[in-house]
């Protein structure tokens, strides 16, 4: 597939398709949290449900993070337990409409169809469930409701992105999918999509 197009900001959910049974399913980006006292290493280290990341800057000064993955372990306010001062559970919290907070491309994957859950490393937008081939280019949607924004804006004859939510991604399609020619068979497919999910 050629001609793969993205851009920033990731809302922190995607809709993916398994990878055990190619249904429609969840996927939720880690949330990464610094780590500010290099003392503190040690203990975000032996924490069960946290993974420890030392990433290099570019001035080669190790920075040290402690990953946590939402859409395994939920709501880090139960699952966390007592942490070393100056940290609060809050930090490893997903907000509901949020967007990525880091360029990691790293998560989970869970799947309500055949129960598949695991850490998943994205990749964006070749496994899009909402994905749909186009002449050698792939249209996608983050998901299920930017899916129906798309079809919505796609099928109109005016083509304003403005009334629609998630108008900052319309508005990023490229022009091939939006001609005159490409709407029917690109409506067709994004309504299969919906209807089967
Ligand atoms: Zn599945």
């Amino acid at each position: 597939m050629t001609g793969l197009y993205q851009y920033h900001p990731m809302p922190h959910q995607l809709a993916l398709a398994c990878p055990q049974c190619a249904g429609q399913a969840d996927f939720e980006f880690l949330v990464a949290v610094s780590i500010e006292r290099k003392a503190d290493v040690p203990w975000f280290q032996a924490h069960p449900l946290l993974e420890y990341w030392r990433p290099q800057d570019s001035c080669g000064h190790y920075r040290h993070y402690a990953l946590y993955y939402p859409g395994l372990h939920g709501d880090p306010l139960q699952s966390l337990g007592q942490l070393p001062e100056g940290y609060r559970a809050e930090q490893w919290r997903q907000p509901r409409h949020g967007y990525r907070q880091h360029s990691l491309d790293h998560g989970s994957v869970s799947c309500p169809h055949c129960d598949y859950q695991a850490r998943h490393a994205l990749n964006w937008p070749t496994e899009a469930y909402y994905g749909v081939p186009y002449r050698g280019q792939l249209l996608w949607a983050y998901h299920r409701e930017s899916a129906l924004a798309l079809h919505d804006y796609l099928l109109s004859t005016r083509r304003d992105p403005g009334g629609y939510p998630w108008q900052h991604f319309l508005r990023h399609i490229p022009s091939p999918f939006k001609s005159r020619k490409a709407r029917e068979p690109l409506t067709r497919l994004l309504k299969r999509l919906l209807n089967r999910a």
